[in-house]
């Protein structure tokens, strides 16, 4: 009798289901794994055995050949174990009752037949829910995880004995119920407010401006200027996720194995990579196919520190993800796309030994230096920014006049942001697509001195766009629908070409 189990396996950031079939018959004992088992799978067969013998179940004695379906799909990860030794136990037990056969088991087992935690379960879940499958046993420790997925019964279990018990009717798996979704509040870090307290009012204003309208920054200021804590504020004056999005975003954490059981759902993101990251780091893919930083920054923030540090083949690949919102990744004779719609937030130091403009140290750069340090930074990458901003040193945090209430402040900002998400709904990023969508986001006034600007400061078509797209966010955070004459003054005041250090 042949016995089929339905189980899962990770591919990237996507899950796809694996049938098991077990056949036993007559032959000298053996176990045998087909079906283009990884090594990984392989050492499964030996775990699945020891789990079996050591949770005092028994096996076929003859000859044991099982399958994994489907066969052109290479199985990486250990989360067909379960399934694997259910089947193998199986194949002397009577059918099962009430229609556990059908559940998908996930899980890997440990020698003494504890369950544990399977990376990328939720993507292995989804998957299989949006092929039909409705109910699903996986590890205990892994339970809340499975239950984001909607519309399906997970049951969590504990050891491998639980499992074959429950399926031969003898036995209960605890079912979990989903918690309701919460929406997690914007709640600032004490080392954040302790950040705005301190900050001048113009990077109180950046922030805001950055949050509103999702703009992509390139920050420039000498250390201790607050470039990392102010690209931290950015993304933690943004509004939660919602469901959908939580759920995308903590499926393609899950498959890079970065899901805790305390907190399956993961906030925005903020990534960090350093300046030493590969490619493939930051891209994706490669040979363990694990999901990139700009992909692990998807509905969140990319930052980039000390961004002219980066090799520049590494942030020219960057350019097409960041572009499209996406990124290509090969994957055998094909390529793959993965989600990757970032916000970028680049920083730099003025100059090669970061203290030019600073009044607490002298910069020791010559002229050719200080040029060669900012021609670092590619054209595609600086086409991509909306926004430059050169950042003061804060004032003396002892200088006695009236220093702000930090909570106060961040609520004043949080309320800022609500106003200017309500007027741009809808409108994703707030960035025009043409010159003329660009004066239709402008009154006439705005529009002339845009066009007036834009020829005496030198600026290209894509420039002009993004600076109406940042008046547009302006506008919006005053309440207003059309920019004004102000609105595209302060836009201006953004520009790479306005701003010394880059200039
Ligand atoms: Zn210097």
């Amino acid at each position: 009798m042949i016995q089929r189990i339905r189980s899962g396996s990770l591919d990237g950031i996507d899950g796809f289901e694996v049938v098991v079939e077990v056949d036993a018959g007559r032959g000298l004992p053996s176990f045998q794994l087909v079906g283009l088992p990884s090594t990984a799978v392989r050492e499964s067969r030996e775990r699945v055995l020891s789990a079996l013998r050591n949770s005092g179940l028994s096996w076929p004695k003859g000859r044991v050949v099982v399958n994994l379906a489907p066969v052109d799909v290479e199985k990486k990860g250990p989360s067909v174990d379960l399934a694997i030794a259910v089947g193998v136990c199986g194949v002397t037990e009577r059918a099962d009752p009430g229609g556990r056969g059908e559940a998908v088991l996930l899980g890997e087992l440990s020698l003494d037949g504890a369950l544990r935690p399977v990376r990328g379960l939720l993507a292995i879940v989804t998957a299989a829910a949006a092929a039909g499958r409705r109910q699903f046993v996986v590890p205990r420790s892994q339970a809340r995880e499975a239950a984001l997925v909607p519309e399906v019964t997970i049951l969590a279990a504990g050891s491998l004995a639980e499992v074959v018990h429950w399926r031969a009717g003898r036995g209960r798996l605890d079912e979990i119920v989903p918690e309701p979704p919460v929406a997690a509040a914007r709640r600032p870090s004490p080392s954040l407010l302790a950040y705005l307290a301190l900050a001048p009012a113009r990077a109180r204003r950046l922030a805001v401006l950055a949050a509103a309208g999702r703009h992509d920054l390139l920050l420039v200021g000498p250390p201790g200027t607050g470039k990392t804590m102010l690209s931290r504020v950015v993304g933690s004056l943004q509004p939660g996720l919602a469901r959908a999005e939580s759920l995308e975003v903590a499926r393609i954490h899950g498959a890079a194995g970065l899901l805790t059981s305390a907190a399956p759902v993961p906030g925005r993101p903020f990534r960090a990579p350093h300046h030493t990251a590969t490619r493939a780091g930051l891209l994706g893919g490669g040979a363990s196919l694990r999901p990139g930083e700009v992909t692990l920054a998807h509905r969140g923030i990319l930052f980039l520190d000390e961004v002219s540090e980066f090799t520049p083949g590494v942030l020219d690949a960057l350019r097409e993800p960041l572009e499209e919102g996406r990124v290509a990744v090969a994957r055998g004779a094909g390529i793959r796309f993965w989600p990757a719609d970032v916000q970028l937030v680049a920083a730099m130091n003025p100059c090669r030994c970061g203290w030019y403009g600073s009044r607490r140290r002298p910069c020791r750069c010559t002229e050719r230096l200080r040029t060669a340090h900012r021609s670092r930074l590619s054209g595609p990458l600086l086409d991509r920014i909306d926004i430059f901003a050169e950042l003061e040193e804060p004032e003396d945090p002892l200088r006695g006049d009236d220093v702000a209430d930090p909570s106060r402040l961040w609520e004043r900002a949080v309320g800022e942001v609500e106003v200017g998400n309500a007027r741009l709904a809808g409108s994703h990023r707030a960035r025009p697509a043409s010159l003329a969508e660009a004066r239709g986001l402008m009154d006439a006034p705005a529009a002339t001195l845009l066009e007036a600007a834009g020829g005496s400061l030198g600026l290209t078509v894509r420039s002009l766009m993004r600076c109406a797209g940042v008046a547009r966010t302006l506008a919006a955070l005053g309440d207003r629908s059309l920019a004004n004459r102000d609105d595209v003054v302060e836009a201006l005041s953004y520009r790479r070409e306005q701003i010394a250090s880059l200039a």
